[in-house]
This record gives structure tokens, C-alpha cells and sequence, in this order.
């Protein structure tokens, strides 16, 4: 019978393998405990995923629509505080980041996924992209693509370019890499001093799919989260994802 005993334990041993992804002392250690019967195999390996991603009031309510909330230009030392704001506001949004600071942040980057939120490809270091050459194009988008998914942010299929300035080579490029250009549809021009009033204001000119243009690094957008929150339930919208065939705001 010691035969059948250690071709079970093969077959146990590669399937933990192939379902977890750890240290193999990690795996040998769980193996051993799923071959005394009191681990299930596999318990615990997405503890770190199952975050509570837009548990809030906001979710309970009825959705006629979506919009799109973006935040350009982080992770920084403020990602932190939007994504507590968001979270606590049952609010989820899309986070344009940008290459450089999604590699000297990969933990935010990392915290911007597990708290329910989408991330876009931003440029690497924020030129104005329609200067530019294709080569150089390439190499912002690409380096950007590379630093969010080895942060963990997985590959993104939306770009959103810098100063919203497109033209025909950064859409080849962005074509090249499966990537929807994303502009947006209401400027909450946070980036230019509006207060948190006027932020909140632009956020109730948002219609069904419509998507608006926020900064990860404005204070003033921080604070009018929770009342763009309560405009739109208010209004029957909830805070959707972007399509990335569309381009529009959807449900998630
Ligand atoms: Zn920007």
C-alpha cells in the first residue's frame, strides 16, 4: 500500500501547486497539514484579493446609471486617503497612473486593486505625448503597461494621455498595446484651483456613461468625495467602470 499512499500525495502535491502560488516551504507546510485532514487545500490563498471593495451605503441603492470617476496622475502619498475617502463613500473609480510613480509606489498601486478600484495607463512621465515621437510615444505607454502589472495592477486597457492631447501616431501607439484612449466628458478642473463646491457641481452635470476628470493629488477632490457621493444616489447614478470597449461608464 505504500505505492498508492505516495502517488496520493503527488497528485495532492500538485494541485496545491497549481492553485497557490507561494513559497514551496509555504506549500510543503500546507501539504503536510491537508494530508492530516485539517487544512483544506487552497484555504486562506485569496485572503489578500477579498477586499471589501464598494461595501457602502451607495451599493445598496438602485442603479439607473453609471459614471465614470477618474483620478489622473497618482499613486502618491495622497492614494491613501482618496481610497479610504472612495471606500468609505461605497464609491469605486478608475485611477490613471502614471509609469514613474506606479514603480516608486507599487504598494499603492497594489492598494488602489484591492480596494476595488480600476487602474489606467497615464504615460510613464507625463509629457504632451503630440510633441513626441512614436518611439518615444511607445516607450511612455509600454514602460507604464510594465511598471503597473509588476506593482500587481495587472495589465491596463485604458490610457488616458496627458492634457487629454491625442493625435493619430498616440492612437497607433495606444492600438498597438489593446489600449481605449479615455478622455472625459466633464473637466472638474480641480487641477486648475476649483473649489470643492465646483467639483462637487461638475460631478451633478455627470449623465448615464458620462465620466469625469479628477487628480489624485487635489485636496479639494478629496473633499468633495463624500458629497459627490450623496449627489448621486441622490440622482439614482452609482460609480461604474470604463469600458474598455465602449469607452463609457458601466455597470462593474
Ligand atoms: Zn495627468
Amino acid at each position: 500500500m505504500s505505492t498508492g499512499t505516495g502517488t496520493s500525495t503527488s497528485t495532492r502535491t500538485r494541485r496545491v501547486s497549481r492553485r497557490v502560488s507561494r513559497p514551496l516551504t509555504t506549500t510543503l507546510a500546507a501539504v503536510a497539514l491537508a494530508a492530516t485532514g485539517t487544512l483544506a487545500a487552497g484555504t486562506g490563498a485569496s485572503a489578500s484579493a477579498s477586499a471589501d471593495a464598494g461595501a457602502g451605503p451607495a451599493r445598496a441603492a438602485a442603479c439607473n446609471g453609471y459614471v465614470g470617476l477618474t483620478y489622473d496622475d497618482g499613486p502618491s502619498g495622497s492614494t491613501p486617503a482618496v481610497l479610504s475617502a472612495l471606500t468609505r463613500n461605497g464609491l469605486r473609480a478608475t485611477m490613471f497612473n502614471e509609469g514613474q510613480y506606479a514603480a516608486a509606489n507599487p504598494s499603492q498601486v497594489r492598494a488602489q486593486v484591492n480596494a476595488g478600484m480600476w487602474v489606467g495607463n497615464h504615460s510613464y512621465t507625463h509629457p504632451h505625448l503630440t510633441q513626441l515621437g512614436q518611439a518615444q510615444i511607445d516607450s511612455e505607454i509600454s514602460r507604464t503597461q510594465q511598471a503597473i502589472a509588476a506593482a500587481g495592477g495587472g495589465t491596463p486597457q485604458l490610457f488616458r494621455p496627458p492634457y487629454g492631447e491625442t493625435n493619430s501616431t498616440v492612437r497607433a501607439v495606444e492600438a498597438k498595446y489593446g489600449l481605449k484612449e479615455i478622455i472625459w466628458d466633464v473637466d472638474s478642473q480641480d487641477w486648475n484651483g476649483a473649489s470643492t463646491d465646483a467639483i462637487v457641481q461638475a460631478a451633478g452635470r455627470l449623465g448615464n456613461g458620462q465620466i469625469i476628470l479628477m487628480h489624485d493629488w487635489a485636496a479639494n477632490s478629496l473633499a468633495a468625495i463624500p458629497r459627490i457621493a450623496q449627489g448621486l444616489a441622490a440622482r439614482g447614478l452609482c460609480a461604474g467602470k470604463i469600458s474598455p470597449q465602449t469607452g463609457r461608464a458601466v455597470a462593474p
